[in-house]
């Protein structure tokens, strides 16, 4: 068990939860934010708890400041803060036009997806910098396949989020790169979570599973693999760097 902390987004479900405990297997303590579902993100603490680990679960919701202010705080007093994982996400309805879509649906995706990943940065950065006095540590970013493919008639919207994401990664990891601080984006490609049922289709990945090279969804821990690598040392010279963890896609 080392004292570092991660502070992972959206913790309770899909590929935040599976990185909460691939994380607390690897020795981090592990801050579970998550936005309503405090039943999830208990039983996300429980299970690391179960296995010897430590964990805590914070109610954050990202498109939030004043949440994103707590969920940090609550962070310092569980130990060094030593990773960021941006994953909390949403979809819109799938299927829907830009010129069909609302402003208050665009501006709920830019807040959660783009201001509430740049704004966990800016908290993390204040910790972790050694500009500020900190002593280094690792941001990733959860970006997706959409951000290259543009996700058109399903959510452009998303994919637009998603490729700020990217530019995000490269700019953030460029400015901190003499600071300590690595960052890295992860885009992965289409993953059984309950994500799919959220834009209204559940049946999305598997339906489109032939359309990817390797011919079948990825799981969440495929992509939780690929997170706790980067946050590790054996990813020491990786910085600005994006990921595609989508068997091809
Ligand atoms: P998911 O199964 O829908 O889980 C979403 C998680 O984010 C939950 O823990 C949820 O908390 C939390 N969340 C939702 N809205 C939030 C908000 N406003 N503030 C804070 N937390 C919020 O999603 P997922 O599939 O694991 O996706 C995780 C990330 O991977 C997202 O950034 C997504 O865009 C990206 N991604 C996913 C796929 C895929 O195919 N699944 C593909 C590409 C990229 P509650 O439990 O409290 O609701």
């Amino acid at each position: 068990m080392t004292d570092k902390v991660v502070v992972i987004t959206g913790g309770s479900r899909g590929i935040g939860r599976a990185t909460a405990l691939a994380a607390a297997a690897r020795g981090y303590r592990v801050v579970v934010g998550y936005a309503t579902n405090q039943a999830a993100a208990n039983e996300v603490v429980t299970a690391i708890e179960a296995r010897n680990g430590k964990a805590i679960a914070v109610k954050c919701d990202v498109g939030s400041e004043q949440d994103i202010l707590a969920l940090f705080k609550a962070a310092d007093g569980f130990g060094t803060l030593g990773a960021l994982v941006n994953n909390a996400g949403i979809v819109g309805k799938s299927g829907v036009r830009v010129d069909e879509m609302s402003a208050e649906r665009i501006q709920q995706m830019m807040s959660v997806n783009v201001t509430g990943s740049i704004l966990c940065a800016r908290e993390a950065v204040k910790r972790m910098s050694t500009k500020h006095g900190g002593k280094g540590g690792v941001i990733v970013n959860l970006s997706s396949v959409a951000a290259k493919l543009g996700a058109p008639n399903t959510y452009v919207d998303y994919a637009a989020s998603k490729g700020a994401i990217d530019s995000f990664t490269v700019g953030l990891g460029y400015e901190v790169a003499g600071e300590g601080i690595r960052v890295a984006g992860i885009r992965p490609g289409l993953i059984d979570t309950d994500i799919h049922a959220a834009g209204g289709e559940p049946d999305r990945a598997h339906r489109l599973a032939h359309m990817v090279p390797m011919k079948r969804v990825g799981t969440a821990d495929e992509i939780a693999n690929a997170i706790v690598w980067l946050i590790s040392d054996e990813a020491s010279y990786v910085t600005s760097a994006i990921l595609d963890v989508s068997g091809g896609r």
